[in-house]
């Protein structure tokens, strides 16, 4: 038997249908494609940030339950004192715990569509039917839509990115209040952009016991240091808990992130420069002939090429030295579309200029 016929035989056929998550080879381009935070810390406060490490004991293993990390993320982030907190190398790795414990016959997870594609890959790993309920005008949530398919598929979870990616936008709190309770699943609120907004559901918490936050630093501006957070009743998360992997925070992530968040007031300027630099660069985008932006509440903007030459503009800012993301191959209501990170003043003048060239 050669090596091809043992890997059909052992690799499940959903794994071998599937691709590796790819990530373009990033070194000498402006890097707008990844929602990254463009700023580094000045170096005192890199200085600053050493100084704790070197004080990490790296023989040991992390500290399994981060207490203290915990702690400091819950006065942060304003965590209702009555809901748990289960940590993630990501939230991707929280996404992937939750639909392994759902993960059985039958059971299925939905979501509006286009969102953050790591639910339907993930869902698919675990054999899960992930089913797509397509978003409605301005990328507005479908209830009516969302509301049939819930009753039609009874879905383990649904998963709500709000800001949503890529398309940048809130869901109505009242349309996401009434799929909450239509929804005798999980209904899981990503707000992996909660810094770039002012609408939060972690208050609606106490309120429903099917609902969850999912939350993350990444976008925040610790996307290296690959922590998430789900929020919610502490029964799900006990559950949640068992497949955890045991010290799946590294102690120099619990460490750095600590010492973050203890300096969050540079984060939170970063952020601000981020909200303010976002607007001039949704002014100047859709000021250019031949091009549709959507008002964003992320840290990046969908546009669109109305001439449906996407392929042809990311081809030029690529040979640029400039980086986005172009999603017109998901086809639908992403056809023409690219997604731009908002950067640097100047990194986003040269992508800018790049584009009218382009265009
Ligand atoms: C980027 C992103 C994530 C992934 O966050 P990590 O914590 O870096 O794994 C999750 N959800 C949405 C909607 C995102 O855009």
């Amino acid at each position: 038997m050669n090596i091809n016929d043992k890997v059909e035989r052992l690799i499940r056929p959903e794994v071998r249908q599937s691709t590796a998550y790819s990530v373009p080879d990033s070194a000498g381009f402006i890097k707008l494609d990844a929602m990254e935070n463009p700023y580094r810390w000045p170096p005192e406060v890199i200085d600053r940030w050493l100084e704790v490490l070197r004080d990490v004991p790296l023989n040991r293993y992390p500290d399994p339950g981060a207490p203290q990390l915990k702690r400091r993320l819950r006065e942060a982030m304003a965590i209702p004192p009555s809901m748990g907190v289960l940590l993630g190398n990501g939230s991707d790795e929280l996404i992937q715990i939750l639909l392994m414990a759902l993960a059985q016959p039958e059971s299925r997870v939905l979501a509006p569509t286009p969102t953050f594609v790591m639910y339907e890959i993930i869902a698919k790993a675990v054999g899960m039917d992930f089913i797509p309920v397509p978003l409605g005008a301005d990328f507005a949530l479908d209830t009516p839509a969302l509301c049939a398919a819930i009753e039609e598929h009874r879905p383990a979870v649904t998963f709500l990115a709000c800001p949503n990616n890529p398309t940048g936008n809130v869901f109505a709190a009242d349309d996401v209040e009434a799929l909450i309770r239509h929804s005798d699943g999980l209904v899981v609120i990503d707000e992996a952009y909660f810094a770039f907004t002012d609408v939060t559901f972690l208050e609606h918490l106490e309120r429903y016991d099917n609902l969850l936050v999912l939350r993350t630093l990444s976008k925040l501006g610790l996307a290296g240091l690959r922590l998430g957070f789900l929020v919610g009743n502490r029964r799900w998360l006990n559950e949640f808990d068992k497949l955890r992997l045991p010290y799946n925070i590294n102690s120099l992530t619990q460490a750095s992130a600590e010492f973050a968040l203890t300096n969050r007031g540079l984060l939170d300027e970063q952020v601000t420069c981020i909200r303010a630099e976002r607007e001039q660069l949704f002014l100047a985008l859709d000021s250019i002939p031949g091009i549709r932006a959507w008002p964003s509440e992320t840290n990046f903007i969908l546009f669109q090429l109305k001439r449906n030459n996407a392929q042809h503009v990311w081809n030029t800012l690529y040979s640029s030295g400039v980086l986005v993301k172009n999603l017109d191959s998901a086809g639908d209501a992403l056809q023409g579309c690219l997604r731009v990170t908002v950067g640097t003043p100047a990194e986003n003048r040269a992508f800018l200029n790049a584009l009218r060239a382009a265009v």
